[in-house]
């Protein structure tokens, strides 16, 4: 059945991806993205995707871009919580701002789209929630303490939400991306991302359709019995 879905940030990178699998599988997709006007501009052009910009790490903001989703393209049964940040350094370098402003946009950014679509899919009886967490939330990562506290906070927002949606056909998942090669990776250092790909089993970096493929099977009828699962998409990186 055909569903109307939000993806945060999901006019480039991973979130690129997952808005188009979604299409491809008969969704009506909304893609939220933060202020790379150019990129939603073209991802539009190219996709047929209407874009929508709000913080998701604003409350307020993204209450009224939901509520502006709702009203212009219908109810909302899927969000995707892919929008994200870095702000690498490591802990004695890292600003007060570097912290909050990863925690607001990564994990803040979850509730506030939790807050907006939430009550609305218990009250329909369907919904799907997945947060996209990381490897570096699951194992914690050098130069990343507010980065993997966020995504790991998400693996945890995840178990707490699914709970409360289980009884009314709401499911909410995690996925925990690998390194994908998308724009985020592109920023790591060469001879720190060679070092990373060694210890791949695979081999390679993954690639984003890869995680999309994830989603769009959480999201999908067939998964209505997994919740509060987290999805490992690694390449073999990281096993537990
Ligand atoms: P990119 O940097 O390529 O894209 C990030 C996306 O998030 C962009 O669409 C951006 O919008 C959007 N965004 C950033 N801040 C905000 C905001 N405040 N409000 C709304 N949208 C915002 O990232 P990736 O595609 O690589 O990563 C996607 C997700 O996957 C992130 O959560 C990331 O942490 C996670 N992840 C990525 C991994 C990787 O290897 N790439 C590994 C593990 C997890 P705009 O285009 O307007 O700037």
């Amino acid at each position: 059945m055909a569903r109307v879905a939000i993806v945060t940030g999901g006019t480039r990178g991973i979130g690129e991806a997952i808005s188009l699998a979604l299409k491809d599988r008969g969704h009506t997709v909304v893609a939220n993205y933060g202020g790379n006007e150019e990129k939603a501009k073209a991802f539009t052009e190219a996709t047929g995707i209407p874009a929508y910009k709000w913080d998701v790490g604003d409350h307020e903001a993204t209450l009224a871009g939901c509520a502006r989703v709702a009203e212009e393209v219908g109810p909302v049964d899927i969000v995707v919580n892919n929008a994200g940040i870095t702000r690498d350094g490591v802990l004695h370098k890292m600003s007060f701002d570097d912290w909050n402003e990863v925690m607001r946009i990564n994990l803040g950014g979850c509730f506030n789209m939790a807050k907006a679509c939430f009550p609305g899919m218990r009250e329909r009886g369907w919904g799907r929630v997945v947060n996209i967490g990381s490897i570096n939330g699951q194992a914690g990562q050098y130069g990343q303490v507010n980065y993997a506290a966020a995504k790991s906070g998400i693996h945890g927002f995840t178990k707490a939400l699914a709970q409360e949606g289980a009884k009314y056909g709401v499911t909410v998942n995690a996925i925990a991306p690998g390194y994908i090669d998308t724009d985020m990776v592109a920023a790591v250092p060469a001879p720190v991302l060679e070092k990373i790909v060694a210890k791949i089993p695979v081999g390679r970096l993954g690639h984003a359709y890869e995680i999309a493929r994830g989603v769009a099977f959480l999201c999908s009828e067939n998964a209505a019995f997994v919740t509060g699962s987290t999805m490992s998409i690694n390449g073999g990186q990281h096993m537990y």
